[in-house]
């Protein structure tokens, strides 16, 4: 049972790890391999190299599937070009017949104005003929003139009633043709806004793509991804050593391991068994039981004696990977793995993607240092 006296000095380690930035880790910052949710500066803030580790793990193992789902956003965002550029050109045979319609109303208020100009004109005409006719029917001397005056006169009263009649309908003319001309200058920036609009909506749609087409071309490739993880497994080990408690890990098929390395894992047992190839494993252990395995494995020494001069090769309490859960021993078919295993061989090519490097000396052990 754990009490509070012995977390302090826990704490304390921890405290000092997080100040501490190995050069490993150092160096893969200045390489701008590590990639971290926002730009922490390395000196302010702690590194969470084992987060960095399963992350970049995860972008390793799902970067196929990133890749594809970044596919289709370029497909659906390229659709998106191919409908805006309708939309341009809808636009643009509205603009068009816009300008023409604009062109002809100003056409027509010149038009109608040139009527109503002439109109005025006849009217003026025909009242000074009216006035002349009047005048020469007061001087009539005979019956006979007199009468054909009076008729010259009602003529020309006709003719100017006729023409204001002409003037009041050349008058609601030039109105309709003015206000046909407002309606034509309404649609003409009503249809050059949409003009622009759609040219810019296109304009966004082909930058969507562009950024989309980065970010698949700079996708890392997998293999790059899984090596800058490898970089960092020394120090995510050291970091996990400092107040590693059992709540770190959890059970991957019956195999517990911890947190940081359970995804991976994972992917590697689905992984091997669609190729045929079951792997279980025994994975995480206590210290408790590494100084039990040391006894019973005949280590001349439970605390001194180097892991090579035991029965069965086994770590010195404290320096075990088992008691992190990031080493596993594997077994398949219910059998412990050796060099001529299938799974073995299968390992052999395949952990690397996962994270995972055999001991040399033992072909059971995997681990992410290879420790
Ligand atoms: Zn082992």
């Amino acid at each position: 049972m754990t009490t509070r006296q012995e977390l302090r000095p826990n704490h304390r380690i921890r405290a000092r790890a997080r100040r501490a930035i190995t050069a490993p880790l150092a160096a893969a910052l200045a390489a701008g391999l590590v990639v971290t949710a926002g730009a922490v500066p390395v000196q302010a803030a702690p590194p969470a190299v084992a987060g960095t580790w399963s992350a970049l793990m995860y972008r390793s193992l799902t970067r196929p599937q990133t890749a594809t789902t970044l596919r289709t956003t370029i497909a659906t965002q390229q659709a998106t070009v191919v409908t805006r550029t309708g939309e341009i050109a809808k636009a643009t045979t509205r603009n068009t017949a816009a300008q023409t319609g604009l062109t002809t109303a100003t056409t027509a208020v010149t038009a109608a104005r040139a009527r109503q100009t002439y109109a005025l004109t006849s009217l003026a005409t025909a009242k000074t003929a009216l006035t002349t006719a009047q005048a020469a029917q007061k001087k009539a001397k005979t019956a006979k003139k007199r009468t054909a005056a009076a008729a010259a006169t009602t003529k020309a009263k006709n003719v100017v009633a006729a023409a204001t009649r002409t003037l009041t309908a050349r008058q609601t003319q030039t109105r309709e043709a003015v206000t046909a001309l407002t309606t034509a200058q309404v649609e003409t920036r009503t249809a050059a806004a949409l003009l622009v609009n759609a040219t810019a909506a296109r304009e966004s749609a082909a930058a969507a793509v562009r950024a989309t087409q980065q970010r698949l071309a700079l996708l890392p490739p997998a293999e790059t991804l899984a090596g800058q993880a490898s970089v960092l497994s020394k120090d995510v080990v050291a970091q996990a050593r400092t107040g590693f408690a059992v709540t770190d890990t959890t059970t991957v098929y019956g195999t517990t391991v911890h947190k940081n390395v359970a995804y991976a894992f994972k992917r590697m047992v689905d992984d091997a068994k669609r190729s045929g190839i079951v792997l279980s494993g025994g994975g995480f252990r206590t210290k408790q039981r590494q100084i039990e395995l040391r006894k019973i494995n005949g280590c001349p020494d439970v605390w001194l004696a180097p892991s090579s001069s035991c029965r069965v090769p086994t770590a010195i309490p404290g320096r075990s990977l088992h008691e992190l859960g990031m080493a596993i021993d594997i077994s398949s078919g219910g059998k412990t793995l050796t060099r001529s295993s299938p799974a073995f061989k299968w390992l052999s090519v395949n952990a690397k993607k996962y994270g995972f490097v055999n001991l040399p000396s033992e072909a059971w052990h995997w681990s992410i240092t290879g420790g």
